[in-house]
């Protein structure tokens, strides 16, 4: 898990959005994984208007109450949406180039931080694209359920997406063996001549997120999926 802001010099995402903000429509990031086939993530998905969102995304912003926490916000396409219904929320990156995106677009109030280093209290962590992915790994998800209690409100809740990848990649169950656990990932990210560090990124099945949640006291509900094996929790 990223515990701090990142380095401008290795900001591929940042940089990227940067570009399409500037006219580069077509401008991706390469995304290079040990464990997944290489992929690329485009500006145009990630500047997604309301009407382009999926329903999972429809479903965690109707939910969103209260004082509002855009964990991970990229270029600001939910945060954009609620203050436009004059909700109140802060959104949060640790890139550099995300943040000043966000400036750019008029995102009211954004934090440049990681989750791991806050203080304020919020009534909603919204953790939307993979969005717990940022725990990293099953250790990291323990860090995660122990952080956040004091971040949240009474009564406060997690909005979060998450993808169990054996309904992606498998017909088969997949038997966690001594290389750990099937959804611990890791990824490099590049731009044009930028490489990002790699970080790791967790995918995780929504039976193994209900126990490491009630194992910390958190009761966890999931509210939809999807046919890619995608889906919505409400963590309280
Ligand atoms: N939620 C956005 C962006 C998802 S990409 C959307 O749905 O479009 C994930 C984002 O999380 C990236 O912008 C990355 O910089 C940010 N991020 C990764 N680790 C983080 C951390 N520890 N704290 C805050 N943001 C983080």
């Amino acid at each position: 898990m990223q515990t701090s802001v990142l380095d401008s010099k290795k900001d591929p995402l940042g940089a990227m959005l940067m570009d399409y903000w500037n006219g580069r429509k077509q401008a991706f990031v390469t995304i290079d994984s040990s464990l997944l086939e290489m992929s690329q993530m485009s500006g145009k998905i990630m500047f997604r208007r309301f009407d382009q969102m999926s329903p999972i995304e429809h479903k965690a912003l109707a939910l969103c109450r209260g004082k509002i926490l855009d964990v991970g916000a990229g270029s600001g396409c939910h945060s954009l949406y609620l203050q436009e219904q004059g909700r109140e929320v802060a959104a949060l990156d640790i890139s550099p180039g995300c943040i000043e995106v966000m400036e750019k677009r008029k995102v009211g109030l954004r934090l440049h931080n990681s989750l791991f280093n806050l203080e304020n209290q919020y009534d909603t962590l919204l953790m939307l694209m993979n969005g717990l992915g940022i725990c990293g790994t099953l250790d990291g998800l323990n860090l995660f359920f122990q952080y956040i209690k004091p971040l949240l409100r009474t009564g406060g809740q997690v909005l979060a997406d998450s993808t169990d990848l054996s309904s992606l990649y498998c017909n088969c169950p997949i038997i966690p063996g001594e290389e750990g656990y099937y959804g611990e990932t890791d990824f490099v990210m590049g731009y044009k001549d930028i490489k990002g560090d790699p970080f790791e990124w967790l995918y995780i099945d929504y039976a193994t997120l209900a126990y490491y949640a009630s194992f910390h006291g958190w009761q966890c509900d999931r509210i939809m999926e999807d046919d890619n094996g995608k889906y919505l929790v409400r963590i309280h």
